[in-house]
């Protein structure tokens, strides 16, 4: 009997197997100067990634993005400063580790050409030193998460792939090994604005079920809004200028800089952030004639978009394909009302905060100062 216990087969652990979602990065005043460059390339960067997170750095060409995200997968030593990889500092990783750990992407795909797609998928399985049966596993399977069948592509050469097809690849090959992080070096940046959207769509589906930490690099603020739990705006030697999430960016942006970035059509950016479940609607199980009515999960921006495209001021609304409600024009502008207050709210907290030794009244206002001087001078 107890023989029987002592022998009896066990599940082996299925620890490792699966993703098991993303673990923490801290860059701890991390600076990179190049040798015979004036400037640093970044200068005393200090950022906290929480696991699972999708963080943009997003900033104009030369602020150091890439600089920056190069010394996290050690491709670039930081002149100072620490970078802690779940609490590990990467220096201290080897190979393996780094390789298992950090899965890169970047906008000019780096598939190697004589390489089949197959072979491009499996590299680092295969420098893993994961058997045949298990790498092949992998690949098939890696394939079909990025929307590749396998059967189709697997021997195919990277030439014989579309940009979009060959960039799902790249995808599908920094995920082989299950990394617990990901980091993308403006990654859709080479394809045309359809297949940009289709890739970024799928990429945040795969990504609610991975919860990778992902580091993902863009100059299109857009692109930051839509793919970003957090942003970082990045200025010149990677300063910071605001790190927050979209929504906070788009209400409230810290100074010039990032206003600058966000650009015009801010309010219309934030509404690509809420979706209709997100609002008190009129039930009504009324289908219009002539009318496409939109559904529940639709963003507050695509039904604007509809209500303008079609003419009309109320629009029928879907749950699991049933109409359940409509939203109108009036809903739409109660909520830009909504955020307009609480960002005027924020603001207003701000303003005080950001002048932490001003006692208001007391503090003279160079502004105002410099408006009595000039009508002294009429
Ligand atoms: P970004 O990705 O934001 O466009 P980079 O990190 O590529 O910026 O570059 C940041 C700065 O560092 C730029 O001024 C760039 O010219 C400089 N730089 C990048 N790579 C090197 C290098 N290998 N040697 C010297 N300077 C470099
Ligand atoms: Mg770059």
């Amino acid at each position: 009997m107890s023989d029987s216990i002592a022998t009896a087969e066990r599940t082996p652990g299925r620890k490792g197997a699966e993703s098991e979602g993303g673990v923490p990065i801290v860059l701890d005043g991390v600076t990179k100067k190049y040798p015979g460059t004036d400037s640093a390339a970044v200068d005393d960067i200090h950022l906290e990634i929480a696991p699972g997170d999708i963080v943009m750095l997003v900033g104009p060409s030369g602020c150091g993005k890439t600089t920056t995200m190069r010394m996290i997968n050690r491709l670039i030593e930081p002149t100072s400063g620490r970078i802690l990889i779940d609490g590990e500092d990467v220096l201290s990783l080897n190979d393996v580790k780094l390789r298992r750990t950090i899965g890169y992407v970047i906008q000019q795909i780096g598939l190697f050409p004589h390489l089949t797609i197959e072979s491009n998928v499996s590299m680092v399985p295969k420098l893993l030193g994961w058997d045949k049966a298990r790498t092949a596993a992998r690949v098939e399977e890696m394939l079909a998460v990025v929307g590749l069948d396998p059967d189709e592509f697997a021997h195919r050469y990277p030439r014989q792939l579309s940009g979009g097809q060959q960039q799902r690849v790249g995808v599908a090959r920094a995920l082989a090994a299950d990394p617990p992080i990901m980091l993308m070096d403006e990654p859709f940046g080479a394809v045309d604005p359809i297949t940009r959207t289709k890739l970024q769509d799928e990429f945040l589906n795969l990504q609610k079920r991975l919860r990778k930490t992902i580091v993902f690099v863009t100059h299109d603020f857009d692109e930051a809004v839509k793919m970003g739990d957090k942003i970082a705006v990045l200025d010149k030697g990677s300063r910071i200028a605001q790190y927050a999430s979209p929504e906070e960016i788009l209400t409230s942006p810290a100074d010039d800089f990032v206003a600058g970035f966000v650009g015009h059509g801010a309010t219309l950016k934030r509404l690509q952030l809420e979706r209709l479940d997100s609002l008190e609607l009129h039930p009504s199980t009324e289908a219009v004639d002539g009318v496409e009515p939109v559904p529940m999960q639709s963003t507050l921006h695509d039904v604007l978009d509809a209500m303008i495209a079609d003419g009309r001021d109320a629009i029928p609304v879907t749950d699991d394909g049933k109409v359940v409600a409509a939203v109108t024009l009036e809903d739409l502008l109660g909520r830009v009302r909504e955020l307009r207050a609480e960002a005027d709210a924020k603001q207003g907290v701000t303003t005080a905060d950001s002048r932490p030794g001003a006692t208001p009244g007391t503090t003279p206002d160079p502004d105002l100062e410099a408006g009595t001087r000039s009508d002294q001078q009429s």
